[in-house]
Formats: C-alpha cells, sequence, structure tokens
C-alpha cells in the first residue's frame, strides 16, 4: 500500500474520531455517572482497561493502587509520547448530581479528559495511522490527580501501598514515566468568560500539603474548662495568625492558604483535646511556596502554644508548578486552529489552582492546554458540560494530530523538542525533593 502523507493520516485519524463520536462521550458519560475519588477508582480503570484491550493494545493495569495504560509492546526506536487522561472526581455534596453516599462528582472534567484521551487512542491506532508513524504512544488512564483524603492516602502510604498522594507522583516514582519522552493532556475549563474556547500554555501554581493535629487536653466543658487545654481554640487562633500573614505574601508568588477543620472535637461537653486541620501552602514558584509555608508553620505553632497546646504538623509534598512547553504549545495551537477559530483560543494566563501534571513537565516536554465545552467553575454545584463535542472530540482529534507532526517524517520535530529541553529536575533530584519536604514537626 502507498505510505500515506502527513495530511491524509491526519484526515483518517480525525475521520475515525468522528465515527466514533458518540462512542467517546459514552464513555465519558459512563464514568460521570459511575464518580470516584482518587485511588479508589476500580469502575473507571476496569472501563479504560477494557477499552484499550478492544483496541488490540497491550494493557498494563493498576499503574499506581488503580489506573492503567495501554500501548503496543513491540515498539520502534523512535521517541514515545504519554497521552494522559485523569480518572478521579471530586467531592462536592452541593451539585445536582453527586453521589448521595460519597458526595463524589465530576465537577473537574476528568472524565472529559479520559474519554478524550481515548478519543485520541482510537484516532491513532485503529485507524492505522500510529504504525505509520516513527515513534510510540502510551495512553495512561492516571488515578488520583485531586490532592484529598489526606487521612485515607496516609494509611495507603503506611500500608507501603503508595509512596505519594498525587497519582502522577506515583507514576514517576514506580518508573511509568521514565520512557516516556514527551508528555500530553487537556483540561476542561469555562472559558466562556473571556469569550474563549481554548486556552494553551497556561501556569499553574505548586503547593505543600499539610495536614495538622492540635492536642490539648478534655475536661468538661461545664464543670472544669479550666483543666482542659481547647485544641479547638489553639486551631481557630492558628487560622487567623495565618491571616495576619498574608499581607507578607507577594502578589507575583500568587500564594494561596486555605485551611480546613476536618475535625473539630468529639462532643460538645467535653472541651476539644484533638482538632485536625488540612491546608494547602500554594504558589507560583517553589521558593515562594517555601518561604510561605515557613510563615504558616509558625502561624500554626503560635496558634497552641497560646493556649498551652501541642501540635504535630505533617508536611506533605504537593504538586510543582505547571510548565507548558512552548514547541508542544506552537505545535497544538496550529492543529486547535483548524478545528475551531483562531480568535477563540486565549494564550498564557496564570492559574492558583494546581495540577500533579506540573510535576511531569518538570521532567520532560510536557502539554497541558484547557479546553472548553463546559460551563461553570471547577469543583462547584453549577460544573456542567454544554458543548460535548467541542469538550470531548476537538481536544482528542487536537492531541492526535499533534502526536502526528511530532511522530511523522522520522519524527524529526519530536527529536528536536527532547534535544532542546532543559529538564528542572532529574528524576533523582525530583524524588529527593519530595522527600526532603515530607516531615513532621511536633511541638
Ligand atoms: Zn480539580
Ligand atoms: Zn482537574
Amino acid at each position: 500500500m502507498r505510505k500515506l502523507n502527513k495530511d491524509e493520516l491526519k484526515k483518517r485519524a480525525c475521520e475515525i474520531i468522528d465515527e466514533k463520536a458518540e462512542y467517546i462521550i459514552g464513555v465519558g458519560k459512563k464514568i460521570y455517572d459511575n464518580p470516584e475519588l482518587g485511588y479508589k477508582e476500580t469502575f473507571a480503570t476496569k472501563l479504560i482497561l477494557g477499552e484499550f484491550k478492544s483496541l488490540g493494545l497491550d494493557t498494563e493495569e493498576n499503574i499506581a493502587v488503580t489506573g492503567c495504560k495501554g500501548f503496543i509492546k513491540s515498539q520502534n526506536s523512535g521517541p514515545t509520547i504519554g497521552v494522559m487522561g485523569e480518572l478521579d472526581a471530586v467531592i462536592c455534596r452541593e451539585h445536582p448530581h453527586a453521589d448521595y453516599k460519597t458526595g463524589a462528582i465530576h465537577a473537574c472534567g476528568h472524565n472529559i479528559q479520559v474519554a478524550g484521551m481515548l478519543g485520541t487512542a482510537i484516532g491513532l491506532v485503529s485507524s492505522g495511522v500510529l504504525s505509520e508513524l516513527n515513534g510510540n504512544v502510551e495512553f495512561l488512564a492516571v488515578p488520583a490527580e485531586e490532592y484529598v483524603e489526606l487521612e485515607y492516602r496516609s494509611e495507603l502510604r503506611d500500608e507501603g501501598k503508595i509512596q505519594f498522594f498525587g497519582g502522577k507522583q506515583e507514576l514517576i516514582y514506580n518508573g511509568e514515566v521514565d520512557n516516556l519522552d514527551i508528555a500530553i493532556m487537556f483540561h476542561s475549563l469555562d472559558l466562556s468568560a473571556y469569550g474563549k474556547k481554548a486556552l494553551i500554555g497556561g501556569s499553574g501554581n505548586g503547593f505543600i500539603g499539610k495536614k495538622v493535629k492540635f492536642i490539648g487536653k478534655e475536661s468538661h466543658a461545664g464543670g472544669a474548662p479550666e483543666e482542659g487545654v481547647n485544641a479547638l481554640n489553639a486551631a481557630m487562633l492558628a487560622i487567623n495568625n495565618i491571616h495576619a500573614q498574608r499581607e507578607t505574601f507577594k502578589d507575583e508568588d500568587k500564594i494561596r492558604v486555605h485551611p480546613i477543620i476536618t475535625k473539630g472535637g468529639d462532643i460538645v461537653n467535653v472541651v476539644p483535646a484533638d482538632v485536625r486541620m488540612e491546608t494547602y501552602v500554594r504558589g507560583k514558584t517553589i521558593e515562594g511556596i517555601l518561604d510561605a509555608n515557613n510563615k504558616v508553620n509558625r502561624a500554626l505553632s503560635a496558634g497552641a502554644k497560646a493556649v498551652g497546646a501541642n501540635i504535630e504538623i505533617t508536611e506533605l509534598p504537593g504538586y510543582l508548578p505547571l510548565l507548558n512547553n512552548n514547541d508542544l504549545n506552537n505545535i497544538f495551537n496550529e492543529n486547535l486552529s483548524t478545528l475551531i477559530e483562531k480568535e477563540d483560543i486565549v494564550y498564557g494566563g496564570e492559574f492558583a489552582g494546581s495540577f500533579d501534571f506540573g510535576d511531569i513537565s518538570h521532567l520532560i516536554p510536557s502539554l497541558h492546554p484547557f479546553i472548553g465545552g463546559v460551563k461553570g467553575n471547577l469543583h462547584t454545584r453549577e460544573f456542567k458540560i454544554e458543548d460535548s463535542y467541542l469538550a470531548y472530540i476537538v481536544p482528542a482529534k487536537t492531541m492526535a494530530l499533534t502526536i502526528i507532526d511530532l511522530l511523522y517524517d522520522d519524527a524529526k520535530v519530536s527529536k528536536e523538542i527532547i534535544d532542546n529541553f532543559e529538564p528542572k529536575m532529574s528524576k533523582d533530584e525530583y524524588l529527593e525533593f519530595l522527600y526532603k519536604v515530607s516531615k513532621k514537626i511536633e511541638q
């Protein structure tokens, strides 16, 4: 058979994705109807695993507790591109479709991106396009992007099931990223406020996670409060102390500190002796995060000290700031411009939210655009799909087209990107950093 040229390969991939559009959207809907929190995504893993198998891909199951990947074993010598889609939901009990038991809901649109990733796989694999390219593609359904349920994840860590709380951190630790040369994914975002349909090249904050335990002394709350040490008062003072630090945070560091109390006491007539807090300290740069983190620790300790309580602060490595590779941005942009109007695409932008893809982006050239088709802010009751074609199919096609550009003609384009890339950290430096951030402070 005559070798197809690049445009013909692109056309073929898009045709297959269009043919399968309803099916791809249906997979996203099934995951939406069965929301699961991080490291519990058994339904979604099984579903995507079955899809990989029916595409004839080799598979690996439970790549980080849950999750799976599809790939072709007999890889050729070209570069390997990882296409990722996330599996986990968030908790937002206010959302009309939230699971009534767990409160879980896909209000971050991860069901969209994992189905979109599958769409890219369909476009490249079942079309036969991939076998005409000079490189490899691995499709990864990644668990636990949302950094939540810190107690549950601590248990998993204590049981030796995970080392780190984020799914992509685990992938890196488990060696699943070692053979990837480039990583690609997309995230849904409501861009209607800008009158746009896509955003390319945005940055995201990194963060340190914290679990805090205020240890007081129980006593009868009515009969003998003077004999108790009120751990809830310690926590409330600590929160106010954190507020008093805010004017010292530099605007350009985009610091965000947002504690919640996960346990405020046991019963109302006992002075609270065990109060728990979780928080992130987010920022745009690692230095900014570390600086704010010191101030937050100072604030927490002072709250405990004021009432004579003790404190345990467990510091957990959160995510690194998100970096987008410019060459990848440009290729994605060119391809996206063939599917939607150029003026519907916005460039740059700083997000104070965080993505564990940021960690990957410190190691290999990475691409993480935002695509519309959804309405309402992430993690809120308003979040919903408005335009399924834009949300699922446009990014599925654009990722497939981008990969064709990267791997066509002896993978010239991707080889150049890989050669020019200077990683912010090596894998060893990265893991060392995570271990350095993990610590326990007891006072
Ligand atoms: Zn989210
Ligand atoms: Zn998300």
